[in-house]
């Protein structure tokens, strides 16, 4: 038994672990690298082992940090089955050709202002590939045992996090091994806790807020403070948000926050098809979170939809007061960047953000108060309020990893400390030596570590 780490290590990520057991080798999560220049580069870079040489691929969930490299896997050679959970795959259906179209337009744009040394700029794969990739993907149900082989089985168990979202556990002889994917909340206001887990004799653990407690502040309001504010000086509020799980988290809060009659009855803009299909999976999978499914349908409709990319720019030309929601949630591409280059100028505008910002995105150089930033190849300054909603993430933090940790009743053999920036990962990695006594290993990128 082995375990490489081929990304989310130092960095949150690329996620993709191969686990070889015995004779077969399976990979946990099929990541895309996103944020820094020297991380995207390894989406480009030869896979470090032969794709046709994995026998099975199991998804944790559908954020592209964790499956956005999938379409390229098969591309170059991958044939076996994607396990993952009924709404993981639907989200993938989402997400995935969304990517593979990202993709393509941003080789387009390279091609039309020669800004790639390469010549022509090629797409990494396109839409089409993503689709094709969504055949691969079986739905298994939760919490039921599947055989891998004589000696291996896998489940899927409840993470939180978003919907879908699972850990994934082997057990391979009388050896389990758990992988945490992206952790979720004790008290989130859509998602159930993350499911108690009392064993594992190794631990692949996810550190994105291992350095951090997230403020105990109630973002409504937060929320109904901003906009209120901004409406008051005629301002836009423009909020990039990660189409699957905070776009929803959003449209809750901005259904109370109306219902309540706490905010001026300015229009609320969905510019993301993909979180409009994603927020319909919401009523879908009602099972699988805390809304009812009246409820869901009503936080469906506080937003109009916006759908094409003319409908979209029209946006930039209302000049009054309103709330707009769009992907990609840390500025790396999507919709939302005609909005900031549009409204980022001006002082009486917010731009509100509400999740993670990895290292190296716009999104983070705009919350470290960086006066300009780059979109279309265009320096655009950045005078708008900037705001971060400081209770909305979809990550336990640190105290909330070690709740989560306590229910174990054996300590784990090891704890492989994951998907963190390096401060992140260390401090999550000492306050687990501190309390627990377990012993924890930071993993390097290409690292393999003996299991049992
Ligand atoms: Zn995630």
């Amino acid at each position: 038994m082995k375990l490489t780490f081929l990304g989310a290590t130092n960095t949150v990520t690329g996620s993709k672990f191969l686990l070889t057991l015995g004779t077969k080798k399976i990979l946990i999560d099929c990541g895309l690298f996103q944020g820094l220049k020297e991380l995207r580069l390894r989406n480009w870079s030869k896979f470090p082992i032969d794709p046709k040489t994995i026998d099975v691929v199991v998804l944790t969930h559908a954020h592209i940090d964790h499956t956005g490299y999938l379409p390229l896997l098969i591309k170059n050679g991958f044939t076996g089955k994607v396990y993952c959970s009924s709404a993981t795959k639907d989200l993938c259906a989402v997400l995935l050709p969304d990517s593979g179209y990202l993709q393509e337009e941003e080789a387009k744009f390279l091609n039309k202002h020669g800004y790639s040394k390469h010549k022509p700029a090629l797409p990494l794969y396109t839409q089409q590939d993503a689709i094709e990739s969504l055949n691969y993907i079986h739905p298994i149900q939760f919490r039921k045992q599947y055989k891998i082989d004589e000696e291996t089985y896998i489940s899927l168990i409840p993470a939180g996090h978003i919907l879908g979202a699972t850990f994934v556990q082997f057990k391979h002889y009388d050896t389990t091994i758990l992988f945490s994917g992206d952790l979720g909340r004790p008290n989130d206001i859509i998602m159930h806790a993350p499911a108690v887990i009392q064993a594992a004799d190794y631990l692949v653990l996810e550190s994105t807020y291992g350095n951090r407690l997230h403020k105990k502040i109630n973002p409504l309001d937060e929320l109904a403070d901003i906009v209120t504010r901004t409406v008051a000086r005629d301002g836009t509020v423009v909020i990039p948000a990660f189409a699957v799980g905070r776009a929803q988290h959003l449209l809750y809060l901005m259904y109370l926050l109306k219902k309540e009659n706490r905010i001026p009855n300015v229009p609320i803009y969905l510019d993301s098809p993909m979180a409009k299909e994603a927020t319909q999976l919401f009523v879908k999978y009602a099972e699988l979170h805390r809304l009812e499914p009246a409820l869901s349908q009503a936080v469906c409709e506080v937003a109009t939809y916006i759908n094409s990319k003319e409908e979209s720019q029209a946006l930039d030309t209302v000049t009054s007061p309103k709330i707009i929601i769009s992907a990609s949630g840390m500025l790396e591409g999507g919709r939302v960047l005609h909005h900031i280059k549009m409204f980022a100028p001006d002082a009486k505008n917010t731009i509100v953000f509400a999740g993670y910002q990895a290292t190296g995105t716009r999104g983070a150089d705009m919350i470290n108060g960086k006066p300009s930033i780059k979109v279309f190849g265009q320096s655009v300054p950045v005078n708008a309020e900037i705001k971060v909603l400081s209770n909305m993430s979809a990550h336990a933090d640190y105290e909330e990893i070690l709740d989560w940790l306590s229910n174990f009743n054996h300590h784990p053999r090891k704890v492989f400390i994951t998907h963190g920036e390096p401060e992140a990962a260390a401090s999550l990695r000492d306050k687990i030596e501190e309390k627990y006594r377990w012993k924890c290993v930071v993993p390097e990128y290409l690292q393999t570590e003996q299991l049992g």
